[in-house]
């Protein structure tokens, strides 16, 4: 039996096994093609997040809070669920002195973001245009992660020790969200992000499977959606939380599963739930009312890097039940990387830069903050998604790609 990441010894390896989560969440995982514990009700469930194994994953210690967070219905939740923690009062959950930024922090990274905890409230309330994954981006109800992911984007803009802001004005965001959704009407033309719903991601920074494991932030949203007949939310994620099956989102809530070559998310996701473990999932979410799609992200060219798609997509239609297939769909995404974020990864895991810097197959562009993005070259890339798509369609021909770049 596997346990997830203990505490505060935790190494990169350390992962969030769903065989530990079915030590404190009996029947929420499936037994064979059609089995599921999505159907039991709520009210027989053991809640995860109360779960010590959902402790040992965030045993936070201090809670960076703004004043205003800190006294809101949803701060006091969240400060009641860790009564231990030390709280320590901050203006603004941007700038927080040791806790932002790079320096002192890259040895101690990963323990940071399970330890720490900052509460604030999101100012400015706004919904982007996409029009790839999803038409729009809510405003996210947390930025930062729990996470480790060696090439997350995340952490770009707050400093690289970052862990989970939750903001707690969660009940402005869904009125924001209400608002821009009545203004939209009805969709009227189908397009890739979906055939009649406006889709909003509501996960851009972080992931709200984890979230989730801290406060009912994931949980309001989930249920406004299933209010909302012309919109449907998306996240992506790479942790399984039991949890989000009691929810009931009457299929106004997409679950991306984020998928990659386990030996890959071996080196590269670190601390999230086992690729198997997500796949394993699939079917629970949807039978618990979720839309189950998937993200093929990143896509890491590297030696035998279509041999190992491969074998996960044959592994996808060998294992999923004819009812997630004839749902599904997956975005596909290519590694994009970063120098700054390369020189920070070869301080604490330079196995994982062997195979994200790669120069000699990608391009550089400077952004508009000066730092240098890294792509795959426009050749490597054309041929790397032509091989994806191929590989699909082989494969599992009945994975639609709702777009790929
Ligand atoms: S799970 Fe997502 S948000 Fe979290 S570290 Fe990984 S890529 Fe970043």
């Amino acid at each position: 039996m596997r346990y997830p990441s203990a505490g505060p010894d935790d190494g990169p390896d350390a992962l969030f096994g769903l065989d530990a989560l079915e030590t404190t969440a009996p029947g929420t995982r499936g037994t064979g093609e059609h089995g599921t514990g999505a159907g039991r009700p709520p009210e027989h469930r053991t809640c995860f997040r109360d779960s010590p194994a959902a402790r040992r994953l965030l045993p936070v210690r201090t809670v960076f809070a703004e004043p205003a967070a800190a006294a809101s219905a949803r701060g006091r939740q969240i400060l009641a669920r860790f009564p231990e923690a030390e709280v320590i009062e901050v203006d603004s959950h941007w700038r927080i002195p040791g806790l932002h930024g790079n320096e002192g922090n890259v040895e101690r990274w990963v323990r940071v973001k399970g330890e720490t905890l900052v509460l604030g409230e999101k100012k400015t309330l706004a919904t982007r245009p996409n029009g790839r994954s999803a038409d729009w981006i809510a405003p996210g109800a947390s930025n930062g992660c729990a996470m480790a992911c060696a090439y997350c984007y995340v952490p770009r803009r707050k400093g690289y020790a970052n862990p989970i802001t939750v903001f707690t004005n969660i009940d402005g965001i869904i009125a924001h969200l209400a608002r821009h959704i009545a203004r939209q009407g009805r969709k009227r033309e189908p397009n890739q992000c979906d055939a009649s719903a406006w889709v909003y991601d509501i996960g851009e920074n972080g992931d709200c499977s984890v979230d989730a494991l801290i406060g009912d932030n994931t949980a309001d949203l989930v249920r406004a959606f299933r209010q909302w007949p012309t919109a449907k939310a998306s996240f992506a994620t790479k942790f399984v939380n039991p949890d989000l099956l009691a929810l009931d989102p009457r299929g106004r809530t997409r679950i991306r599963f984020s998928l990659m070559p386990p030996a890959d998310s071996r080196l590269l996701d670190l601390r999230t739930s086992p690729v198997g473990d997500r796949i394993a999932a699939a079917a629970d979410f949807l039978d618990a009312g979720y839309e189950v799609h998937f993200n093929l992200s990143p896509v890491v060219v590297r030696p035998g890097w279509q041999e190992a798609w491969t074998e996960l997509l044959r592994h996808l239609d060998d294992t999923l039940p004819g009812r997630v297939k004839r749902q599904a769909a997956a975005e596909v995404i290519m590694l994009t990387h970063n120098r700054e974020l390369h020189e920070v990864n070869l301080g604490w895991h330079p196995r994982a830069e062997e195979v994200l810097w790669q120069p000699a197959l990608q391009q550089g562009k400077r952004s508009q903050n000066g730092a240098l993005n890294v792509r795959y070259a426009t050749r490597v890339k054309a041929d790397a998604v032509r091989t994806l798509k191929d590989l699909v369609a082989s494969h599992a021909p009945w994975l639609r790609i709702r777009y790929a770049f």
